[in-house]
Formats: structure tokens, C-alpha cells, sequence
């Protein structure tokens, strides 16, 4: 599996698409996705980077609020 980028030795991350058979490795330094065999597939679209921007920022505030303290109110005491 391409887990390392040839290009600059960085980690590839798996990003499973909808409409394709098997999961794309993206490399966030290079801005591109290999295959599975490791062979050139597209560029990281303009895009892409900014949705998984606010995926990742989504998911920040999502584990943010998790820890709040007020959301841990115990329900069902009379
Ligand atoms: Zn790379």
C-alpha cells in the first residue's frame, strides 16, 4: 500500500470517494492522490482542500464541545 509519498517520503492518508471502487491515498504535501499501486491519479483539488478544511474544523468543535462540562447534564431525575 502507498503509505509513504515517493516524492517527499511524507505519510499518505486513505480518502474512501462515493463513486470509486477502492480509496485514493492523498499526500497533504504534494497536493496529489496515488492509487492503490502507487501510480499518479489526479491533483488535490482546490475544493477538496477546502472541505476537508471545514471537515476537519467541524470536527475540532465537535470534539470542543464534548468536554463542556454543561452538556453532561443527567436527565430523567425527578
Ligand atoms: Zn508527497
Amino acid at each position: 500500500m502507498p503509505l509513504l509519498c515517493k516524492e517527499c517520503n511524507g505519510r499518505r492518508f486513505p480518502i474512501a470517494f462515493p463513486d470509486q471502487r477502492d480509496a485514493l491515498w492523498l499526500c497533504e504535501n504534494c497536493k496529489n492522490f496515488v492509487n492503490i499501486k502507487d501510480e499518479f491519479v489526479r491533483e488535490w483539488t482546490k475544493e477538496e482542500m477546502d472541505e476537508n478544511k471545514i471537515k476537519l474544523e467541524n470536527f475540532q468543535k465537535d470534539v470542543t464541545t464534548e468536554k463542556t462540562p454543561e452538556k453532561k447534564r443527567r436527565s430523567g431525575v425527578n
